[in-house]
């Protein structure tokens, strides 16, 4: 079956409006599929849920900083006004304005000068800010010959532009996320230097692993089966659509309906 359980829309750091997305999941013919903004809820206040209940999934990531890994959390199924969540995630989006800030002064004495209303001329009004938006003023002033590019050169962990998040611990988004009756779930694993993080996620609550991702080589997608397997995981999949500029694989990812049948499960309960 083709799913996506790993989108964006402006609503966060993608470029397409939530019925623009929709609109792409319908010709892909994705059966089922979640919004999974960075700190933002907004897509969903822009669907009818009602019509699509047996298609859609709530969800959202939680971008943390642990053992110099980037750790994405992702959750779903909590209910989409938890007020579990809710707060937590405007203070995410708060803490993110801060970390922008700090890249443009670290950006600014290398030499790349963005402003901050460079920045947010990128993101929808309300959005919560990341580096995708950085990235994009970066190539309008042509300090960049793309997206990647700023990535690459300046964004990168590591890179002169680059502002670890700090604002949450893993291990407590994956507590949110259960806590507000939500499905949580370790976003590319195959993106971390250090899989050892896998289990200790697993040992604090963690329940399932984005196996299916566009960047993962068949070996890769081997390995996180059995490591799904030895860990007591639940297998995902999505895409992490945010633009079809650089997400050219577009979305919707093909898995075998058993290898879901678990996270299926879980989001029943
Ligand atoms: P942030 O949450 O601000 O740390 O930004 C992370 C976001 O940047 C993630 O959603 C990634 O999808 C995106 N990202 C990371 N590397 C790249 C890249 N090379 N090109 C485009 N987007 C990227
Ligand atoms: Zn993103
Ligand atoms: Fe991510
Ligand atoms: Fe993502």
């Amino acid at each position: 079956m083709i799913v996506d359980f790993h989108t964006h829309t402006l609503c966060s750091d993608g470029t397409q409006t939530p019925d623009e997305l929709l609109r792409r999941l319908d010709e892909r013919g994705v059966q089922r599929f979640a919004i999974t903004d960075h700190d933002a809820l907004d897509a969903y206040a822009a669907l009818d849920l009602t019509a699509l209940r047996d298609r859609v999934v709530t969800g959202v990531e939680i971008n943390t900083t642990y053992r110099h890994n980037e750790v994405h959390i992702l959750g779903y199924g909590f209910p989409v006004d938890s007020p579990v969540l809710r707060p937590v995630l405007a203070n995410n989006a708060f803490e993110r304005e801060q970390r922008v800030l700090e890249m443009i002064e670290r950006l600014t004495a290398a030499g790349y000068r963005v402003t901050m209303e460079e920045v947010r001329a990128e993101s929808a009004p309300g959005s919560p800010l990341g580096r995708p938006h950085v990235a994009r003023a970066l190539l309008r002033q042509g300090f960049v010959d793309s997206i990647d590019g700023a990535f690459r050169s300046l964004l990168r962990r590591g890179g002169p532009g680059y502002v670890p998040s700090t604002y949450m611990h893993p291990h407590e988004a994956v507590r949110l996320v259960r806590e507000s009756g939500g499905v949580a779930v370790l976003a590319h694993p195959g993106r971390l230097d250090d899989y050892g993080i896998i289990e200790d996620l697993a040992g604090v609550g963690l329940q399932g692993l984005e196996v299916f991702y566009p960047k993962h080589d068949p070996n890769e997608r081997a390995h996180f089966r059995s490591l799904a397997q030895r860990f007591d995981l639940v297998m995902t999949g999505g895409s992490d659509f945010h633009d079809p500029g650089y997400n050219q694989n577009g979305v919707g990812m093909e898995v075998d309906p058993s290898d879901l049948a678990g996270f299926f499960a879980l989001l029943e309960r």
